[in-house]
């Protein structure tokens, strides 16, 4: 049996030689690939950074299988009836195909809901027995002890950048119930780890994937890593095993966590000692009012400006990520916001639209309300940089323009260079800085029109 497994992505969206360079490694594909009998071939597409789209009109497969966002899930939906019209069977899984399942249904031959570790290989069975079903519900919830170590070893050089980031996840789901959020509809409410030993073995493994004649090439990039986890430092005592156990293996590791890690001393040297070199906050937003609307009252912004020093003073770079568009949100929003981003001397930051995805308690107030500006469906607009719904103090003109001012000023060589004053590590600062400007000042880039 011949299966190819994609990662669908958003066409055009960053200037090809962008993507091409520096990039998160991908890691659904390797996690699906460990899913897979040895018996059956695998190829594995990552449209990230693929230089050109795969032609889909001549790919020779039994079986495809697509990982889908909701922000992709048109695309998704275009490829899959273009190879079921092929006679190629079709099985879409991922977060947009979990909430929405029936609409995905439309287009595939199959969907797998939830999480993948056992109705993926179900599907697969069933398929080579003839008896594919049109649903394979996963077992949300389900215990993360001595999970397949994904088999990164499957990424061709096709499908990684240049410059790929490893990455890699300790535990998923989240205890928090922010209203635009899924993760907890997705991965459920509570925040289930790894094993920390299943994830050190799995950094050992990780090591040997690199293909062999680039391996002398990338020994500095090996020590890199990005913790995909929505708060890694959540559970305390968790973390406190995990942070021990991290520190002799000589890794420069980044990962987002709650502003409230800057009221643990302890774990921030923890986590200076093992090698943490950026913590990304989701900040949401400098309106109190608007924190409390979606559910967040767990972020304080008047404990904003002291997190950022706390956390730079243990040598620790910071990120942040802020949401436009909540219905506190007036036009003076958004200088305020990019005050306090240049001005606290936040290392980097990630600037959005409130998104009301489906599946999310905000997808049904708007639905309720009736703000939605693209009931139907126009999914490729979901993806935090165009707004897709009637803003309360301000037109949608007004809310996308004001993300783009904002986006635009803070990357400006004049807010680097002001926030280079303050930053706990120039080296790290200034060459991603300088790239992440470049790429903003690309005119190839396109964030207007999506398709
Ligand atoms: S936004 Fe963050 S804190 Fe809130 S529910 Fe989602 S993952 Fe949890």
């Amino acid at each position: 049996m011949d299966l190819t497994i994609v990662a669908v992505s958003e066409p055009n969206k960053y200037p090809q030689f962008f993507r091409r360079l520096l990039q998160l490694d991908c890691l659904i594909l390797p996690v699906l690939a460990a899913l897979v009998p040895p018996d059956v071939n695998i190829r594995l597409i990552d449209e990230t950074v693929h230089i050109k789209k795969p032609n889909y009109h001549k790919l020779k497969a039994d079986m495809v299988a697509l990982s889908v966002r909701t922000s992709c899930a048109n695309r998704a939906y275009r490829i899959s009836d273009l190879l079921r019209s092929r006679g190629i069977t079709t099985v879409l899984g991922g977060i947009h195909p979990t909430v929405l399942p029936e609409e995905s249904k439309r287009h595939a031959d199959a969907v797998v809901i939830g999480e993948a570790e056992e109705a993926f290989p179900e599907a697969i069975r069933d398929f080579r027995s003839n008896r594919l079903r049109p649903f394979y519900r996963g077992n949300t919830g389900q215990s993360l002890d001595n999970l397949p170590l994904p088999r990164r070893d499957r990424l061709r050089l096709s499908n990684r950048p240049l410059v790929p980031i490893p990455t890699i996840q300790a535990g998923r789901g989240c205890p928090h119930r922010c209203s635009f959020c899924s993760v907890a509809r997705v991965y459920g409410g509570t925040y289930r780890k790894r094993p920390v030993s299943d994830i050190i073995q799995e950094l050992q493994v990780m090591k040997q994937s690199q293909p062999p004649l680039l391996r002398p090439l990338t020994h500095w990039r090996d020590r890199l890593l990005f913790f995909l986890d929505d708060n890694l430092l959540l559970d305390r005592r968790y973390a406190k095993e995990l942070l021990l156990r991290l520190a002799p293996l000589n890794k420069r590791w980044y990962t987002q966590a709650s502003v409230s890690i800057a009221k643990d001393l302890e774990l921030l040297e923890l986590a200076r000692q093992a090698g943490c070199c950026i913590l990304s906050l989701g900040l949401d937003s400098m309106v109190g009012e608007s924190l409390k609307q979606v559910n967040k009252p767990i972020n304080q912004p008047d404990f904003y400006q002291e997190a950022v020093e706390r956390i730079h003073s243990f040598g620790i770079m910071v990120g942040a990520s802020f949401i436009f568009g909540f219905d506190h949100d007036d036009a003076g929003v958004f200088e305020k916001t990019l005050d306090f981003a240049i001005d606290s001397g936040l290392d980097f930051a990630s600037f959005h639209i409130l998104t009301p995805y489906p599946g999310t308690p905000l997808f049904e107030q708007m639905q309720r309300e009736e703000r939605l500006l693209f009931p139907n469906g126009d999914w490729s607009r979901f993806d935090t940089q165009h707004v897709v719904f009637q803003p309360k103090n301000m037109s949608p003109e007004e809310l996308q323009k004001g993300l783009e001012w904002v986006w635009k000023e803070f990357m400006s060589l004049k807010s680097i260079r002001m926030r280079g004053r303050q930053t706990a590590n120039r080296w790290f600062f200034w060459p991603i800085n300088l790239f992440l400007s470049g790429l903003f000042a690309s005119p190839l880039i396109n964030t207007s029109e999506p398709s």
